[in-house]
């Protein structure tokens, strides 16, 4: 998580990502439908769209318009890499 955040260092958007994906995974909103692939419902109030999140082993790669067409690593991609991380610990 460290890590990733500080790759959006530079773009400002440090908070508010972070924010977000604790907001998504709070909300429950990270379903793993899938062996490599999960959707990440919308906050309620937030937003009204589901993304769909895919791995191939080593790249995630999102639906949505941030990750599509600037390749950036999105928050979505953020809210399952954390949901993978917590479920690994037991906490989700
Ligand atoms: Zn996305």
């Amino acid at each position: 998580m460290e890590e990733i955040i500080r790759y959006e260092v530079g773009k400002g958007m440090v908070g508010s990502v972070r924010n977000k994906v604790r907001a998504f995974i709070e909300n429950g909103c990270v379903v793993q439908v899938g062996p490599k692939s999960w959707i990440v419902r919308p906050i309620p109030g937030y937003n009204k769209t589901t993304y769909e999140v895919t791995s191939d082993g080593s790249f995630f790669r999102c639906s949505c318009q941030y990750n599509r067409t600037k390749g950036l690593v999105c928050s979505h991609i953020l809210a399952v890499t954390e949901y993978i991380k917590m479920r690994r610990l037991g906490y989700a």
